[in-house]
This record gives structure tokens, sequence and C-alpha cells, in this order.
């Protein structure tokens, strides 16, 4: 059985009073899970502080990029070693607001992920469809693509290595989350597409959904079979919701 993980995207938000209080509330939180795993991606100049408050706990921290080098004259970069310095779990490869601000195509993310893999980080790998895709019927090709563009850099058994997040770009910090069914849909696809290559990788491969999550709706899309967690932006700032998600994660399948 797939341990359900969530796991928080600050994204570009916090700052050192708020965060003290916001770590240990998520501390206290996790210490009362069961089975779940908890983790929070901070905005780099914060990750000092999440070592400091997370060590010992059940959190685990990570960031939200990764560059694809390991070092050299990349100006404002930051490399998979220098997050491991600070014991960085996780980084964030291919969030929508990276492929569409920052114009992060699918073979950067690859690379990417590789960076993040053999530098010793588990990489969350975003994928997942704008509106205009979805209505047009183009879900299942879009993130068919950008999974490809890493097993094609790398094989399939890269995936063992790494976590996929399904995040709908229409549902991301829109409010509007996908329903459950809409995200189980998309799930099983990403599953039986990894199983017809790597059965066994795709049965311990942790799919999150990412997009709106919230209290409200995080137990009815953790119940889904193929969803394990969530990926979780605005939600992880407010503790309490947080906290409620975590819970919904370590219910779920139980
Ligand atoms: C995200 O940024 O990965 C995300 C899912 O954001 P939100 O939960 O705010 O939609």
């Amino acid at each position: 059985m797939r341990v359900p993980l969530v796991a928080g995207n600050w994204k570009m938000h916090g700052g050192l009073s708020e965060n003290a209080a916001l770590l240990s509330a998520v501390v206290e939180a996790a210490s009362k899970l069961r089975r779940a795993q908890v983790a929070v991606c901070v905005p780099y100049p914060y990750l000092a502080q999440a070592q400091q408050s997370l060590a010992g706990s059940q959190v685990s921290w990570g960031a939200q990029n990764v560059s694809q080098h390991p070092k050299g004259a990349y100006t404002g970069e930051v490399s998979a070693g220098m997050l491991r310095d600070f014991a960085c779990a996780y980084a964030i490869v291919g969030h929508s607001e990276r492929r569409a601000l920052f114009g992060e195509d699918s073979a950067t993310v690859a690379a990417k992920y590789q960076a993040a893999s053999e530098g010793g980080l588990t990489p969350i790998l975003c994928v997942g469809e704008t509106l205009q895709q979805r209505e047009a019927g183009e879900t299942e090709r879009v993130v068919d693509e950008q999974l490809s563009a890493v097993t094609s850099r790398l094989g399939w058994k890269a995936l063992s290595k790494g976590v996929i997040a399904y995040e709908p770009v229409w549902a991301i910090g829109t409010g509007k989350t996908a329903t459950p069914e809409q995200a189980q849909a998309v799930h099983r696809y990403l599953r039986e597409r990894i199983a017809a290559e790597e059965p066994d990788i795709a049965r311990s491969l942790r799919l999150l959904y990412g997009g709106s999550v919230k209290a409200a709706n995080a137990a009815d899309l953790f119940a889904m079979p193929d969803i394990d967690g969530g990926l979780i932006g605005g939600a992880s700032l407010d503790a309490v919701e947080f906290r409620a998600i975590c819970i919904a994660a370590d219910n779920a399948g139980t």
C-alpha cells in the first residue's frame, strides 16, 4: 500500500516570523498522524529555517525548483547539491508556474528531474493541462508528453526515484478544483501508462493531486484509488487548513 504524502508548496510567500509559527504548527499536526507523510517546499532563503525547525520531526522539507546544472556560471541558480547541504528531501520540478512564467519546457524539466534525483533529492514532477487543452480533449496527450520527456531522457525506471503531481493548470490558485472523478481519471491514466512499461513502479509510485485542495474537498479527492495525497499551494499557508488536509490523507484508504 502506498503511503500518502501531503506536500505544501509555499510559493513566494513567507517571512521569518510567520514561518516560525506555521512550521511549529505543521510539526504538531504531523506528530498526530499515523501513516501519512508531510513535507513543505519553502522559498530558498528559508531552507535553513526549515531545517532548524523541522529536523527530528516527522516533517520533511524541500525546494520549489532546482537547477539542472551541478555548478558553474549560472547566476541566480541553486543546485541539487546546495539543497542537500540544507538536508532537503524534495525538489518540485516543472510546476506550471515555472513552465508558463519562466519558460521551462519539458526538456528542461526532465534535466531538472535528473539533477534532483542524481543529487539525492526526490523530485516532485508536476504535470497538467490548461483549460484550453482540457476542452480540446488533449489532457492525456499533454500529461503524456510531460511524462515522456523524463522517461525518454532517463528511462522508465527513473520514475521510481520521484513523485508525480497531477496539477491541472486551470485548478491552481483558482478555487476551481477538479472533481474527484476528473482527477482520478487522469491519475488512473498515468498509472496505467506507467504500468504498461514498469508495473512494479506503477504500483508503488505516489501520484499526488494539486489544484485548490482545501480541508473541504481533500477527503473526497484522497479517497480515490489512484490519488496518494496532494501538492498543496494556498492552503499550505494556513495551519488549520493544512492540518485538516494532512488528517484527510492520513485517513484515506483506512
Ligand atoms: C500549487 O501551487 O502547486 C497548487 C496546487 O496551488 P493551489 O493549491 O493554491 O491551487
